[in-house]
């Protein structure tokens, strides 16, 4: 079992309007807090209470006189194993479909996985959020906005943050660098995970930030669509040709996944599964679009 515990470190960002700031646990996830008139709003607990409690102490400035609010991008591990630090201190929000995913079988399942092969996961606690909504949900802040978005696609309850006075958003799996996962490689998550980005591009932001991929660029949302486009033409190409479209060189990991930043052995190994799973769901949207062809002719 791996004893090792990993720091929150606060990042710096040139040019970031100081009150966004950016929590990174090494390369497994980031956090952000957004310091308004009204409130703090803690954008995701990291994935254990006790890295949460780190960054609730690294507010505590920005919390005089203010309350907290947490929101809960979505329900996987690494972004939502920190509520427990909450505790009754502030709501949790998150979308209607968050806390069955954390209720579920699947949850404690991955749960004793993780606590078997880390120590660090032994003492997490699943903790449902408090306050829950179904599309979009608006947190006046005074000085700034937090539009709360449902963008499923990555998982069902996944939310985005809209901030437009900063024309800032926070895409959380919804994009990522190189590219975002597909969790269930089907068809229709892949149909909405492109909305979701779609939308999220349709707010023309000037600041993306995702929980995984380090970056600020908003054309981010545009490399992740372009990459998933990339994948239809190909695959639509490989059947028109008659070929095996998993043997196809032209939809290799190294041929359609540009991965600009280092990165560790175990992300790239990530990323080769997003990508089979991205695969999988763009062969069966093409044999989805044959059956429909075949019908109407
Ligand atoms: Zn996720």
């Amino acid at each position: 079992m791996s004893t090792v515990t990993p720091a929150v470190e606060r990042v710096a960002l040139n040019g970031l309007d100081d009150r966004v700031s950016i929590f990174r646990v090494r390369d497994e996830v980031d956090a952000f807090a957004i310091r308004t008139d009204r409130f703090v709003a803690l954008i995701d607990t990291l994935s254990t209470p006790e890295l949460c409690t780190a960054i609730l102490r690294e507010l505590e400035p920005d919390l005089r006189g203010r309350p907290l609010v947490v929101v809960n991008t979505h329900a996987d591990w690494d972004h939502v194993w920190g509520n427990a630090a909450v505790g009754d201190r502030a709501p949790i929000i998150a979308h209607a479909a968050a806390g069955a995913r954390l209720n579920s079988p699947q949850a404690t399942a991955v749960l004793q996985e993780k606590a078997t092969a880390e120590q660090r996961f032994a003492g997490v606690r699943l903790v449902e959020p408090t306050v829950t909504f179904t599309d979009t949900l608006t947190l006046q802040g005074g000085d700034l906005t937090l539009h709360l978005l449902h963008t499923p696609g990555h998982t069902d309850d996944h939310i985005a943050v809209w901030i437009p006075e900063l024309l800032l958003c926070i895409a959380g799996d919804a994009a990522e660098d190189p590219i975002p996962e597909v969790t269930s490689a089907h068809a229709d998550d892949l149909r909405r995970l492109c909305l979701s980005l779609r939308r999220l591009r349709g707010l023309k932001p000037s600041i993306v930030l995702p929980s995984h991929g380090e970056t600020t660029d908003p054309l981010l949302l545009e490399r992740n669509l372009g990459y998933f486009s990339l994948l239809a033409d190909r695959v639509r190409y490989l059947r028109s040709a008659q070929r095996e479209p998993f043997e196809a060189p032209e939809l290799g990991f190294a041929e359609c996944v540009d991965i600009a930043r280092p990165v560790t052995n175990g992300a790239r190994a990530f990323y080769s599964m997003c990508h089979r799973k991205a695969v999988s769901a763009t062969l069966e949207q093409a044999s989805l679009d044959h059956d429909r062809s075949q019908r109407r002719a």
